[in-house]
């Protein structure tokens, strides 16, 4: 089967790959019908992510039709279509019975990590009673691969971690797919402003399109001075890290109002400097998380209620045998203007 295979910092390729086989009673082959490319993946082909070994098949999201089934697999059935969470969970340790999947003691981010991924023409799926979900009939196929990773990340790491609630002023910090699935996903909460901030002008009209309503173009690097002014010397009340990047978390930490929260959704892969000195007193909040992908059902019935349209974070449509110019689409993103790349499997 054609799949893409990490071969050290800087280097993929897509090639024959052996189809994977059942390894455990509770495993689930997969043959993959969409799968996408992840800002994760970019960092792991620059050599960040040193638990992917040379060798491995990439990607985490994905939606695909069941192919075969393990003997202890009772929730799927060869020939279901079904969306694979990034997070597999094995729902009995601790940290899954918790609902902290992304810490499952035989799971967690493995796929495209420590065993083989998505972007593949199969992939097999442990644990898949409680790492696969069901596609509905009627769903819009695209629209249900956000459900792998953007979305429940946006809104776990995001709008539950930031505490969004009606009226606040929400500053989202990084416009790319992450920080517009969290634009999407708090705007069911009703917060009176979503404030967005990048230095790209195109994911700046976008973020208007998706129900921003007011944008800052850091380019100058006045952002700071621009969110106190739109928020009359407060802050914004929940200020989201979208990047990765110490100069993005900085900025949460000096537009951040009393009682706020911050939540850092980026992947950070060097040290920031906390402003004790100036946040000590200010009753804030600061969450990290990896997203557990336990809200998935929920968001997956307002996708299909029509009160979250996840199809407006895709800029690009590939084949999967044409992936590796996918990945110079989305590893040029300002210059391409891309967004989310959908990769189908025919
Ligand atoms: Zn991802
Ligand atoms: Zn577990």
């Amino acid at each position: 089967m054609n799949a893409l295979v990490y071969h050290g910092p800087r280097g993929k390729a897509l090639q024959d790959m052996p189809r994977p086989a059942l390894q455990e009673a509770t495993d689930a082959i997969v043959r993959i019908t969409k799968t996408t490319i992840c800002g994760t993946d970019l960092h792991i082909l620059k050599g960040d992510v040193p638990t992917v070994a040379e060798g491995r098949i990439l990607g985490h999201e994905g939606i695909g039709i069941v192919e075969e089934t393990g003997t202890s697999v009772t929730r799927f059935r060869k020939g279901e279509s079904v969306i694979i969470s990034c997070i597999t969970s094995c729902g009995k340790c601790e940290y899954c019975r918790r609902g902290m999947c992304s810490h499952c003691e035989h799971g967690g981010w493995i796929l495209g990590n420590t065993i083989d991924g998505t972007q593949a023409e199969f992939v097999r799926i442990p644990w898949a009673d409680t790492s696969l979900h069901h596609i509905p009939e009627n769903a819009d196929k695209e629209a249900m691969v956000m459900l792998s990773d953007i979305l429940p990340t946006g809104y776990e790491c995001g709008v539950l971690n930031g505490c969004v609630k009606p009226g606040d002023t929400v500053a989202i910090i990084g416009a790319g797919p992450i920080g517009l699935a969290t634009l999407l996903t708090a705007k069911l909460y009703a917060p009176a402003d979503i404030i967005m901030i990048d230095v790209d002008e195109h994911r700046l009209d976008t973020s208007k399109r998706l129900g921003a309503t007011k944008l800052i173009n850091n380019t100058d690097g006045r952002a700071m001075a621009k969110i106190m002014t739109m928020t009359h010397g407060r802050g914004a009340d929940v200020a989201v890290e979208a990047v990765g990047l110490p100069a993005t978390f900085n900025l949460c930490q000096s537009i951040i109002a009393p009682g706020g929260h911050i939540a850092n959704v980026g992947v950070h892969g060097e040290s920031v400097p906390l402003h004790l000195e100036t946040l000590w007193s200010q009753n804030i909040t600061i969450t990290t998380r990896l997203v557990d992908g336990v809200t998935t059902q929920l968001l997956l019935k307002t996708i299909m209620s029509g009160r979250l349209l996840p199809k407006q974070l895709i800029s690009h449509r590939f084949m999967l045998g044409d992936i590796m110019s996918a990945y110079e689409t989305f590893g040029n993103a300002a210059r391409e203007q891309a967004l989310k790349v959908i990769l189908t499997n025919d």
